[in-house]
């Protein structure tokens, strides 16, 4: 990384987010990029948050950055950590800043409109034709303050990322730094702030690469040493489309309310564009900090791949204690999420099965599905699994295992040995005879081990729920036949 000469400035990256209401995954992964360099290097992480559209601003919005920052292992105590600074705090100085420029003379005012630009140039991809440059306008409302690009050379940017690239001058538009109500527009703001934070890196999305040649020229004029620059790949979906909040599912919230653990998610966000190496991918966060470098971010674009990350995640689950997920699962087992009561719900029956239930979930909200059996007073029957499971023959089998089932010892070995005989009895194999079984009981063709979840449930329910099942199967069956025979009059 190109770093600055031993004894000179430290290393001050800073995750500049807008707030918007929510975190996207991939400003997630730019802060924690960031935060990687800056704790590798014994740097600070500066926060500030971009409000100046105050239209847009909430203040809970930046409440849920911060909450962000936490869930990411991001302590705002860590003496790496400064902020959060708030742009709109330092509306003065981006004001200072764009007079600076006008004095100097490398930004004017203009008054053109939109419309007249476009009559003029007859073309909206070329931008503006620099018309107002030598009028020597002086500020009036409604007259917006340009920066005056070189007509020649270029800009060299240091990106670490992109192979620094080269921008020619000439098809750098003079950019409005000013609007005409006299307020600044983020070019300039996000580079005043830099400048004032002492930004010696900008790690950022690949979307702003445009505008790194502006910015970089506001860099000089104002006086400063422009910052390095690494601009982070673009995320896209499994269509390789960029990911948009419209099409995806984006927001770091949405995965935490659907289980991904905090943890799992920070080790495949780290992956996005870059590898620790030696094709390891399960990593501690520190190891990774130690490993990283930025120059080994890939510039191409990085798939966000939902199914592996919530592969990563079931490792994750498997790799805490039973008591840890079970704690983990705390938010799933009562209100709202969970379907039963509080009354219903029984932490004993659930740390029976918790062990079943953390070798095989991959997501916690996946909780609820695989225990609600134990807790509600009728299995919720899933309606493709019943149509699967009761096929012809299911109520003789379920009629003989309710029989056999009344007399055997209550134990998982005992009870399986019990319906493997009753199966065979009908010609059929334990998988298949346990099927109705499964879907009386709990509702479903997928769950937990069935002989052990029978041992939990006890005798009495067990066959409660099988009576009520062949009840259901009898009730169908003289359904049918009422309408055959009404057919066949
Ligand atoms: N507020 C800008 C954004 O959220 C920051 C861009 C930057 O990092 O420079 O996109």
């Amino acid at each position: 990384m190109t770093f600055p000469a031993p004894g000179s400035s430290p290393i001050r990256v800073r995750f500049a987010p807008s707030p918007t209401g929510m975190f996207h995954v991939g400003s997630a992964r730019s802060t924690l990029f960031n935060w990687a360099v800056a704790k590798q290097q014994g740097g600070t992480f500066v926060l500030r948050i971009e409000d100046t559209d105050a239209s847009r601003n909430q203040p809970e919005w930046v409440d849920g950055i911060l909450a962000a920052m936490e869930s990411l292992g991001i302590s705002t105590e860590d003496p790496a950590f400064e902020g959060p600074y708030f742009q709109s705090k330092n509306l003065e100085l981006h004001q200072q800043a764009a007079m600076r420029l006008f004095q100097a003379g490398v930004a004017y005012y203009c008054d053109c409109t939109r419309d007249a630009v476009m009559a003029r140039t007859g073309n909206q991809q070329t931008g503006y034709d620099g018309f107002c440059r030598d009028r020597g306008l002086e500020y009036a409302e409604g007259r917006a303050l340009r920066f005056r690009t070189p007509d020649e050379g270029e800009t060299h940017v240091v990106d670490l990322i992109r192979g620094n690239p080269t921008f020619p001058n000439k098809t750098l538009e003079d950019f409005v730094i000013a609007r005409g109500n006299g307020t600044p527009v983020f070019l300039l703001a996000n580079v005043v702030d830099d400048m004032d934070e002492r930004i010696t890196h900008v790690i950022r999305g690949e979307e702003h690469l445009p505008n790194t040649p502006k910015q970089q020229l506001l860099w000089e004029a104002l006086g400063g040493t422009p910052p390095v620059w690494a601009h982070l790949p673009v995320l896209v979906n499994e269509k390789r489309q960029k990911l948009s909040k419209r099409r995806d599912k984006v927001s770091l919230e949405s995965f935490f309310e659907e289980g991904y653990l905090p943890a799992a998610m920070v080790n495949y966000l780290m992956l996005l564009g870059w590898a620790p190496g030696n094709d390891e991918e399960i990593l501690p966060f520190d190891e990774m900090v130690s490993r990283f470098r930025i120059e080994d971010v890939n510039s191409s674009p990085a798939f966000f791949d939902v199914k592996k990350l919530t592969a990563f995640n079931g490792e994750y689950i498997r790799a805490l204690s039973v008591p840890e997920f079970t704690e983990a699962c705390g938010p799933w087992l009562h209100a709202p999420h969970a379907p039963w009561t509080e009354e219903q719900f029984d932490a004993k029956v659930f740390d029976a099965v918790a062990p079943l239930a953390h070798s095989r979930v991959a997501l916690l909200s996946e909780i609820t599905n695989n225990v609600d059996f134990l807790f509600l007073d009728a299995p919720a029957i899933d309606e493709d699994s019943w149509n699967k499971a009761m096929k012809a023959g299911a109520a003789e089998l379920l009629a003989d295992v309710r029989a056999a089932l009344a007399e055997a010892t209550w134990e998982a070995e005992v009870l399986k040995d019990t319906v493997t005989s009753v199966g065979e009895a009908h010609g059929m194999k334990l998988g298949k005879a346990q099927a109705p079984v499964r879907v009386a009981v709990t509702g479903r063709r997928i769950g937990l081990p069935l002989f052990e979840s029978l041992e939990v449930l006890g005798r009495e329910r067990t066959l409660a729920r099988i009576e009520a099942a062949l009840a259901s199967l009898a009730e169908s069956a003289a359904r049918t036949d009422a309408e055959v025979s009404a057919g066949a009059e």
